[in-house]
């Protein structure tokens, strides 16, 4: 382990888990839950863990890990993504699936949290692999799943055709087509007008309203974004169809800088042709990691948890953060942060677009009625600007910061929802 990586683990818990136990407890405490509430509320409803033996094209057997977590089904059925990375664990499942409950309270969509994950390399799986260790996977969880139990989404590395895989996989075992299962899908199988832009275009309206009270105006406001996938690089150009200066993005291996504002949809086509933003004209390279550096007006973390931490803080030189990932900043950097004063947005806030566009997706499949792409915008605009000053309210009303007010206005929903119910039997 290099010598920056063990100081980190002395210095710094980054196990998922805990970290979600921190943030729940200081809300929990706001909120003076009792003993028995906060222990209803923390803990996984039901979950599973798998192996999953799967042919290669080769002829060789490998066999996978796999989770689903099912956090809560209190005020609906359990909603989340699904995630295909070689650092899918156990207890990554489980924080990630209450981020999702508290994420679906705050937005206030009737669902709860669930996630799910293969532990694998996406990029070293062909494609016929990858749909046999989907398909596998969804026939393993199927008793689980369905419009009223639990609704998979994409997340890391699944995108809308592993939708499709799962939707028809399961629809075999009702025998008959269920859309509804599965949010994310192409929309010839149901999937949602502005589904794919949405979590990006979620965190631009909550940043539009967070750039009013910071006095940051996205019309000319500076950029940098890591991580340019699904979100990151949605999030790149939404900005810049706004007049935003998007100054520095970086993915997995590189970054690139340019001060007079990157050419977006350039980069994008660049991307698209190369699979990188390594080496695109007219932008200087810089490391990945110094993308969390750059002196920007925002900062959009859009990669993978637990990115910005007591090591990098201390060097965050933007005036707000707006979490587009989940889970990027550890409780000690956002301390940290919090003291530069620094308006850290917190995932279940900026990334919540997200999840609403797959409640209206999900609703759309089950009426069978769908709306056209304006009208999703519009009532994504309408959910998100409520949620963002709900939390920026409750912000005045308690002295504390965005993430804790997100926490006390989701946790108490859900907790009032769990005390109208009753505890059964
Ligand atoms: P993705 O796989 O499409 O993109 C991830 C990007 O991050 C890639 O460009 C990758 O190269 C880059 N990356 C990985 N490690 C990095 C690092 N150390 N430094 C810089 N870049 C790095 O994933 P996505 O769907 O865009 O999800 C990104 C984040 O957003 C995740 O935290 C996910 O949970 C969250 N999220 C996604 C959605 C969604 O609808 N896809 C919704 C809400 C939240």
């Amino acid at each position: 382990m290099p010598a920056t990586a063990s100081a980190r683990k002395i210095l710094e818990d980054l196990n998922p888990l805990n970290i979600a136990a921190q943030q729940f407890e200081i809300a929990a405490d706001y909120l003076q839950l009792d003993a028995g509430l906060r222990e209803t509320l923390r803990r996984p409803r039901r979950s599973i863990a798998l192996t999953l033996p799967i042919k290669m094209d080769d002829g060789a057997i490998r066999v996978f890990d796999a989770y689903r977590v099912q956090h809560s089904n209190i005020r609906g059925p359990c909603k989340g993504g699904i995630r295909y990375h070689p650092n899918v664990t156990f207890d990554e499942m489980s924080a990630l699936a209450a981020l999702m409950t508290w994420k679906c309270a705050l937005v206030d969509v009737p669902f709860g949290g669930a996630k799910g994950g293969i532990a694998c390399d996406p990029k070293h799986l062909s494609r016929d692999e990858l749909e046999r260790l989907t398909r596998r996977y969804t026939y393993e969880i199927a008793a689980l799943i369905g419009p009223d139990q639990d609704i998979p989404a994409p997340d890391v590395n699944t995108d809308a055709q592993t939708m499709a895989w799962i939707m028809d996989t399961y629809s075999m075992t009702t025998r008959h087509a269920t859309p509804a299962v599965v949010t994310g899908k192409p929309t010839v199988l149901g999937g949602s007008l502005g589904g794919f832009e949405a979590s990006a275009r979620g965190c631009l309206f909550v940043l539009r309203e967070a750039g009013k009270v910071a006095g940051v105006d996205l019309k000319t406001a500076t950029v940098a974004i890591q991580g340019f996938g699904n979100v990151g690089s949605v999030m790149a150009r939404l900005l810049w169809e706004e007049g935003a200066r998007v100054i520095a993005v970086s993915d997995s291996k590189d970054g690139i800088l340019n001060k007079q504002g990157i050419d977006i949809p350039a980069l994008l086509r660049f991307k698209a042709a190369t699979g990188s933003v390594e080496a695109f004209p007219g932008c200087s390279p810089i490391p990945s990691d110094e993308v969390l550096k750059v002196q920007c007006d925002i900062l959009i973390p859009a990669a993978l948890e637990n990115q910005i931490t007591i090591e990098n803080a201390g060097y965050v030189r933007a005036k707000i953060v707006a979490e587009a990932a989940n889970g990027p900043t550890t409780p000690e950097a956002d301390l940290m942060l919090g003291r530069k004063e620094v308006m850290v947005l917190p995932d279940i806030l900026a990334n919540a677009g997200g999840v609403t566009v797959s409640y209206f997706e999900w609703l759309q499949d089950l009426q069978q009625l769908f709306w056209d792409e304006a009208e999703v915008n519009r009532r994504l605009e309408q959910v998100m600007v409520k949620a963002f000053h709900e939390v920026h309210d409750t912000t005045k009303k308690y002295g504390c910061d965005y993430r804790a007010a997100a926490y006390i206005v989701a946790i108490g929903r859900v907790a009032q929802a769990v005390i109208e119910r009753g505890i059964w039997p």
